[in-house]
């Protein structure tokens, strides 16, 4: 719908929390309007001189946005014309200055005696500003009155929103594996998490309707969730990334049952072309696009469906700038944004200011098209990632190349969507490793991880029941052998622990390690696993 057409969010307040009803309004906000005017000589606050500030300035080098190349024949050294060497890192980086005084010619231009002074919850303006555009250009939200808040990560965020949705004893929805930290921001409230299987397409709609369809509050002790709090991108663990389709029927059936969508989306920029094996990639690899049309192309945010306002987007500079930056923002209906602005107000304030100066004042430089292209060069890194840490579990378990199927394994056991009705176990296009395969999974096409389910049935002796046990003995083994994965367990809900066949599953990240750790890591995990279903004790 054209942005003239659409209309205002929906009235949601009935969702807000007895928490979020009785936040105050900061005492010292009426002071605040009046800050800034000319001429006002305020006594008012407790701020610092800023001549008191150590910094006279802060200059850093930055990588320039074209420093990753997008394309498989556009190598990096194709690139180096533009680089010096750089650092201890024995890499050659292009970099440039970029500087911020502690007193800016324009008051609007990024500076310290503001960045590191107090300041509103709202953060530095124009990096707020950067951030509005970015999701207008990006998310293209369906409703008009749509807003953003700067905050200091997705776990504030996540932790904020839940906060101001749900008392004590309310239940979530969340996918049936999840991010455990999200879970870990619940639990002490007593505020609990229900799983939702997935399948190849992410969250599966039918599931989510069944659960919300028969929802017995005296059986289950509590009203019907009203959240549902989902990784749509690269999921954490699974690496599931939820489809068009999928998510249209998702944000339909939250409309009909009045569920708000958190989108925990750290990984959406990561988004990878489709796995195909080696032998078969030079001709589907090389991706000439420009980033603009690369960034149209990715799959579109819930936002886009949304005409209710019922979405909230958290956004997060980990996975894209550093995980240290701590800073990230919310997109949603102004009504929740003024709650956790309010949340803010009393627990973290603004984001650190020297935080806030350095990316707000890096992505001011890059401006938009630079950041998307910085953006477009980290998934062409994390595709070249995930494709090596694939290629090599496919030649330590002897997968042949079979020449003209494209992207197939000769020897390839694809389990069918229909042999196990459940859980990720119903999942296509599972590549399995190993005669009677050993462990298997979906190649990811976002994100930085791997989802191993281990076939634990094949192991000698293997009695029904075991996986849970088996999964830490071989955790075990693997962390003894020195290669440290995630133990499946970490990432369960109650839903997936309860069906012992969908257990056993270890998370690889192919984010940090080099090429020659990968490497080394696949060899031991072949010598590991070959030995353990052999000899499990
Ligand atoms: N406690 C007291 C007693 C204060 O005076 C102030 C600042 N004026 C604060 C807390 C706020 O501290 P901070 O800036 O570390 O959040
Ligand atoms: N949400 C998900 C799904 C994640 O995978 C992560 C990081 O691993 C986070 C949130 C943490 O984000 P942040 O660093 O923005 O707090």
């Amino acid at each position: 719908q054209s942005p003239e057409k659409q209309q205002k969010a929906i009235d949601l307040s009935h969702h807000l929390s007895d928490v979020a009803l009785a936040r105050q309004t900061s005492p010292l906000k009426g002071l605040a309007r009046f800050f800034g005017r000319p001429g006002m000589i305020s006594l008012a606050g407790g701020m610092p001189s800023p001549d008191y500030f150590p910094f006279a300035n802060i200059s850093g080098d930055a990588l320039v946005p074209e420093s990753f190349a997008i394309t498989a024949n556009q190598s990096e050294s194709s690139l180096s014309w533009l680089w010096k060497l750089f650092g201890g890192s024995g890499r050659k980086e292009k970099t440039s200055t970029i500087t911020i005084p502690k007193y800016a010619d324009r008051p609007e231009d990024i500076n310290l005696a503001t960045a590191l002074q107090y300041g509103m919850a709202t953060g530095l303006p124009a990096l707020s500003k950067f951030i509005n555009e970015f999701v207008g250009k990006t998310y293209k939200p369906a409703f008009s009155d749509w807003t953003t808040l700067i905050q200091t990560g997705n776990t504030d965020g996540w932790s904020r929103v839940i906060l101001t949705l749900s008392n004590p004893g309310e239940t979530y929805i969340v996918e049936d594996w999840t991010y455990p930290s999200a879970m870990a921001v619940t639990q002490p409230y007593g505020i609990t998490p229900v799983g939702v299987p997935m399948d190849g397409q992410g969250l599966r709609s039918d599931e989510l309707r069944k659960l919300l369809g028969e929802w017995d509050e005296a059986a289950r002790g509590a009203k019907r969730p009203h959240v549902l709090y989902t990784v749509p991108v690269g999921q954490n663990p699974t690496g599931l990334t939820t489809s068009v389709s999928r998510k249209k029927e998702i944000y339909d059936i939250c409309v009909e049952y009045d569920v708000i969508i958190v989108e925990d989306d750290p990984y959406y920029f990561l988004q990878l072309a489709p796995y195909s094996a080696k032998f078969d990639r030079a001709s589907s690899r090389v991706d000439p696009t420009e980033s603009d049309k690369w960034l149209s192309g990715l799959s579109p945010s819930y936002l886009k469906f949304d005409y209710q306002g019922r979405v909230i987007r958290l956004d997060t500079f980990s996975k894209t700038i550093a995980p240290g930056s701590r800073l990230g923002f919310f997109t949603c209906n102004p009504r929740f944004a003024e709650r956790f602005e309010r949340a803010g107000e009393t627990s973290t304030q603004a984001p650190c200011g020297f935080g806030q100066s350095l990316i707000g004042q890096l992505l001011t430089t890059w401006q938009f098209d630079g950041y998307v292209r910085w953006l477009h060069g980290l998934a062409a890194q994390y595709e070249a990632r995930r494709d090596f840490l694939i290629d090599a579990l496919a030649e330590e378990f002897n997968l042949k190349q079979s020449l003209g199927t494209t992207g197939a394994w000769a020897g390839l056991t694809v389990l069918s969507a229909s042999a196990k009705p459940r859980g990720l176990a119903a999942m296509s296009e599972k590549f399995a490793f190993g005669q009677q395969p050993y462990f298997s999974l979906v190649p990811p096409t976002a994100g930085m991880f791997l989802w191993l389910k281990i076939h634990f049935e094949n192991v000698r002796g293997f009695k029904e029941g075991d996986e849970a046990s088996l999964e830490i003995k071989l955790w075990t083994k693997l962390a003894e052998a020195g290669v440290l994965v995630g133990p499946g367990y970490y990432f369960g809900t109650e839903e997936s622990a309860r069906d012992s066949a969908a257990e056993g599953h270890f998370r690889m990240s192919f984010s940090l390690a080099t090429d020659q750790e990968l490497k080394k890591a696949v060899e031991i995990l072949g010598e590991v696993v070959r030995d353990f279903f052999q000899n499990p004790e």
